[in-house]
């Protein structure tokens, strides 16, 4: 393998994006960029202000977010305008139900861009033998030159019941569907991206094929 690896991993709701990128991560001194989070801290800053998605672009051209990375372990953890978010928050009822509209917000993702980009560097920097970025839009706008582009995707039965063992409330289907069809950035499969069906494998399996595809292409 070579030094550093840039990986890039996409797919729906719960199509085992998060499961993949950990073992990858764990096992093999990556950092791991959960840019999910950065849409759930932005939506959840917005719903304690009581914002609504159509005061975002007003509120962002005036007030200009501040972000900043914090690495626990090998996790890159977001804190914006210096708040702190804790992972039950993130992923709340109410958080899962709003979301995607926020994440639709052309001035929104553009003020995560560079911040989501910059993490590579900061992998680098720290002596992390690669990255892996795991989102919607990763291979195709984030991303376009990873070393590794996967997309994830699975049947929606399986996807429910992944949720549901989560213990989590979630429409992962109008998710879907929102992700999928707003202008900006949409939930896409990159053209030169592998694709794997997590429902056909379990996670092990999947972390070899995503581990000898790595490593065949280095
Ligand atoms: O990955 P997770 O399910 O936590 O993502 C929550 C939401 O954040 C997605 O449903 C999507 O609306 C948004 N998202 C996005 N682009 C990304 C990652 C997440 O729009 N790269």
């Amino acid at each position: 393998m070579k030094k550093f690896s840039v990986l890039a991993v996409d797919g729906g709701a719960g199509t085992g994006k998060s499961t993949l990128s950990n073992l990858i991560s764990n096992r093999n001194n990556f950092l791991y960029v959960e840019t999910g989070f950065h849409y759930r801290a932005i939506t959840f800053m917005f719903l304690r202000k009581a914002l609504s998605p159509n005061d975002v672009e007003h509120y962002l051209t005036k007030y200009p977010l501040v972000i900043k990375s914090n690495i626990n372990k090998n996790k890159s953890e977001i804190e914006i305008d210096d708040i702190k978010f804790n992972y039950d928050d993130l992923r709340s009822t109410k958080v899962n139900e709003n979301v995607s509209h926020f994440a639709a917000i052309p001035i929104l993702r553009k003020s995560l861009f560079e911040y989501q980009r910059s993490q590579v560097d900061k992998a680098q920097s720290l002596g992390f033998s690669g990255v892996i970025l795991e989102g919607r839009d990763i291979g195709t706008k984030i991303l376009p030159d990873a070393d590794l582009k996967i997309f994830l995707h699975a049947d929606a039965e399986t996807r429910v019941r992944r949720r549901i063992n989560d213990g989590e409330t979630d429409s992962i289907k109008r998710r879907d569907e929102l992700d999928l069809n707003r202008k900006s950035a949409p939930l896409a499969c990159a053209d030169d991206a592998m694709k794997i069906n997590t429902a056909q494998y379990s996670a092990e399996e999947v972390y070899n094929l995503v581990m000898n595809a790595l490593n065949s292409r280095l």
